[in-house]
């Protein structure tokens, strides 16, 4: 497929990278390195008007954002935190799903009492527990939230579980689930308008690979 604009999609290392790939073939667009083979932030594709950034996870609703990348994908924790300033989200891409939960000990008391909840996802967490007219204090943390009711650092955490083994392994179980996640495309606002031809294309070669039953090819 030939693409009348330049195109600049901004995508992270590790599962968002290796499950877009296939939607990516399906519209055309290989990129030359693997990035998990190279040491580039920026891969040239087999179309010589289509790049691609590799960045964060969590950076790239910014990139998109600000217009250094034309769209991007991005996982819906990460657009939840974000806030989508800036972004339109045309189409949810079915992968890397998972859901955000509010994970404890089991039995863990989810009471009035003011909780003390360890999360990298803050304004989510915020959120859900206003929206339930609960008084919470959020600890933000990186990565690793297991670990925080195990050491007493928190009564609960919130995080996302795809089988829940790591809860298991460390003696925790979900306890409440707060929102199915999957990533989406992002697409800046002003390339909307500027490379409309070139985005509703390849949005629209991206919902047919979407829709595509299980297992087929092209
Ligand atoms: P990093 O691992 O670089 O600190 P990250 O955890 O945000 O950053 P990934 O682990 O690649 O990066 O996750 C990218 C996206 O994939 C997340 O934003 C989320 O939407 C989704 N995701 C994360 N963990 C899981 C999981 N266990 N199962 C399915 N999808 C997941
Ligand atoms: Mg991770």
């Amino acid at each position: 497929m030939e693409f009348i604009d330049a195109l600049t999609i901004a995508l992270s290392k590790g599962r968002i990278f290796e499950q877009t790939l296939p939607l990516l073939a399906h519209a055309g667009i290989e990129p030359r390195d693997d990035p998990a083979a190279t040491r580039k932030l920026i891969l040239a594709t087999n179309l010589p008007r289509v790049k691609l950034v590799i960045i964060r996870a969590a950076d790239v609703p910014t990139y998109v954002q600000y217009g250094a990348a034309d769209l991007g994908v991005a996982g819906k924790d990460v657009l939840m935190e974000h806030g989508g300033a800036g972004l339109y989200e045309p189409l949810d891409l079915r992968i890397a799903r998972c859901r955000m939960m509010v994970a404890g000990v089991p039995a863990a008391d989810l009471g009035p009492d003011r909780l003390r909840i360890a999360t990298k996802y803050v304004a989510s967490t915020e959120r859900h527990f206003a929206a339930k007219g609960q008084q919470v204090e959020i600890i933000k943390l990186y990565g690793s939230m297991e670990l925080a009711p195990l050491v007493g650092l928190s009564d609960l955490i919130v995080d996302l579980v795809e089988s829940g083994n790591t809860l298991e392994a460390n003696g925790l179980v979900p306890l409440e689930p707060i929102a199915d996640i999957s990533a989406r495309l992002v697409v800046n606002k002003a390339a909307w308008k500027m490379k409309h031809a070139a985005i509703m294309a390849l949005l629209g070669v991206l919902r047919e690979a979407v829709e595509a039953p299980v297992g087929a090819d092209q």
